[in-house]
């Protein structure tokens, strides 16, 4: 099987990391099961500016490395290699968040998993050129069956996977989401994930 992983809130814990740094910043005290909005200007009630301070700090290397894993996300990721399937880890973080989110794979046992920064959210300014950064067409050019994913925002990036299922890794933000067709459902965890293979 081709299998799309996303990378945050998936294999690591980035929503309690930034209800962490809106704490730091700006004094906002949200508890992590009440991120509600995938948004998170809009869940965390942020200006403009606190927004742009807040993505910043989120994406500094440091910050970045310091991530804690999604329960069993890595001995799971690994035994889905064992078993022989193609993995590619495909990520919406800013294309210049390429090196530390390798280096935290690689501290994390995923070295083998390839990583690519796709704009799933619009957020991009410029185009680049690396090795690991596509644009969306060449995400849609890619065949996956089986992606892995919490944002509702990119379930319509999916969508150009035909018959493609769609593990929704559960998350506060994701729980009154609709899910577009039959091919979706909701996973609690890891193990779930491997069950599902
Ligand atoms: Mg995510």
């Amino acid at each position: 099987m081709n299998i799309y992983i996303d990378f945050d809130d998936v294999i690591c814990e980035t929503a309690k990391s930034f209800c962490q740094i809106a704490d730091r910043l700006f004094g906002i005290k949200k508890p992590y099961n009440e991120v509600h909005f995938f948004n998170l200007q809009q869940s965390f009630g942020l200006t403009d500016n606190q927004y742009d301070a807040l993505m910043k700090e989120g994406h500094l290397p440091e910050i970045l490395l310091s991530y804690e894993e999604t329960d069993g996300a890595s001995i799971s990721i690994n035994k889905i290699v064992d078993a022989g399937h193609d993995v590619k880890i495909i990520t919406g973080r800013p294309f210049d968040s390429y090196e530390p989110s390798r280096q935290w794979l690689d501290n994390h046992n995923l070295s083998r998993l390839p990583l690519y920064c796709v704009d799933k959210y619009g957020r991009e300014i410029f185009n680049q050129n690396s090795t690991f950064n596509m644009t969306l067409n060449d995400l849609y050019a890619m065949s996956f069956d089986l992606a892995i994913e919490d944002s509702p925002a990119a379930f319509k990036h999916l969508e150009h996977f035909g018959n493609c299922k769609v593990a929704v890794f559960d998350r506060p933000w994701n729980k009154d989401a609709i899910l577009p067709s039959d091919n979706y459902i909701r996973v609690k965890n890891w193990d779930q994930i491997v069950s599902l293979l």
